[in-house]
């Protein structure tokens, strides 16, 4: 409801939908759109889908937001909304946070994301206090295991320390003097990232990207984190029958990982002392993220308009809207 909304704004946890315009291709197979996004409403009308072939009826299903962006707003409004809040969190509190692209295959989460990162490049600069340093990582989560994107997908391992801190051993961390480097690394690794998906038949969209932003002191500690995370798409959880073996086993491992997220996020936003982070290397690796008092978190779900996905479409809106 608009009222939970609004208690939240604010607060440690920031859900929002972005709303995909629709393709060239989508009006040319005469796809049409379904999808309407009034702030801070979502609404997917009323439509006759054809599931396994069987033809079903869906009335008007409506959600709320912390903020609803319709096909009309560019990725600028969208940062200026979720992104820019959380830098300065990062950079003058000391704050780690997190911003996730949430969405199926197609929805635009790589695209937001790689506009969110490039303002958060520039922003993080602009924002840094002289005796601070910055350093980015970047790596992948893929079939649950852990590869670094800026050193050709070095195998990494994931290990919980006796305080209870969580490491990825190996990680290489670029230190940047500026947003220019900054920004080069980063495109270092959506590359890495791109060059696969037309290889190994489509792998990106099963494998969660993790690009972090580290604020490091004089002495090297790490104080502020922005992760901003490329989910993958979320239909990929559903999988689960494939014919094929691997393609079924990281359904599995995707599956458990978005539901992992989805109960860490709500142990934020709900106070709980005991967030399930165990559950997925995904909520390992993101640990940091979940902690209160210095931790906040945005979802950026993101839908696509037409009729022909609407059942992808209510499955990520049902899901932020479970997050909240
Ligand atoms: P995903 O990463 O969720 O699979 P992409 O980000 O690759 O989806 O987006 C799918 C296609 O839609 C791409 O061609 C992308 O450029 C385009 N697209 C996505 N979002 C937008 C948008 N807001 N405005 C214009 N084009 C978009
Ligand atoms: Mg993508």
């Amino acid at each position: 409801s608009t009222n939970e909304a609004e208690k939240n704004a604010g607060g440690a946890i920031c859900i929002c939908v972005r709303k995909r315009p629709i393709s060239r291709r989508e009006v040319n197979n005469k796809d049409h759109d379904a999808v309407s996004c009034v702030h801070p409403s979502v609404v997917v009308h009323d439509c006759r889908l054809r599931v396994d072939g069987i033809s079903k009826y869906l009335n008007n299903q409506q959600f709320a937001f912390d903020h609803a962006f319709s096909e009309n707003e560019d990725t600028a409004e969208i940062y200026r909304c979720v992104g820019g809040p959380l830098v300065e969190f990062v950079t003058r509190d000391d704050g780690r946070a997190c911003i996730f692209a949430y969405g199926q295959t197609g929805s635009g989460k790589t695209y937001t994301m790689e506009g969110v990162q490039a303002r958060a490049a520039v922003q993080v600069f602009q924002e840094l206090s002289s005796e601070r340093s910055v350093g980015v990582s970047f790596f992948e989560i893929y079939g649950g295991r852990c590869q670094d994107l800026l050193r050709e997908r070095a195998r990494l391992q994931v290990r919980e320390d006796g305080r209870g801190d969580v490491h990825v051993v190996g990680l290489a961390e670029t230190p940047v003097e500026d947003a220019e480097s900054l920004l080069a690394a980063i495109s270092r690794g959506n590359e890495l990232r791109t060059k696969q998906k037309t290889e190994v038949n489509d792998a990106s969209s099963r494998s969660h990207a993790v690009c972090r932003i580290s604020i490091r002191d004089k002495d090297g500690k790490q104080r502020g984190s922005l992760s901003l995370v490329d989910l993958a798409g979320s239909e990929r959880g559903q999988d689960t029958r494939s014919h094929n073996r691997q393609l079924r086993t990281e359904s599995a491992e995707i599956n458990k990982s978005l539901l992992a997220l989805k109960e860490c996020i709500r142990g934020l936003a709900t106070n709980d002392a005991h967030v399930p982070f165990r559950a997925s290397k995904l909520t390992m690796v993101l640990r940091d993220s979940f902690v209160r008092p210095r931790s906040r978190v945005a979802m950026i779900a993101c839908v696509g308009p037409s009729v022909s996905c609407t059942d992808h479409t209510i499955n990520t809106l049902r899901y932020a809207d479970r997050v909240k």
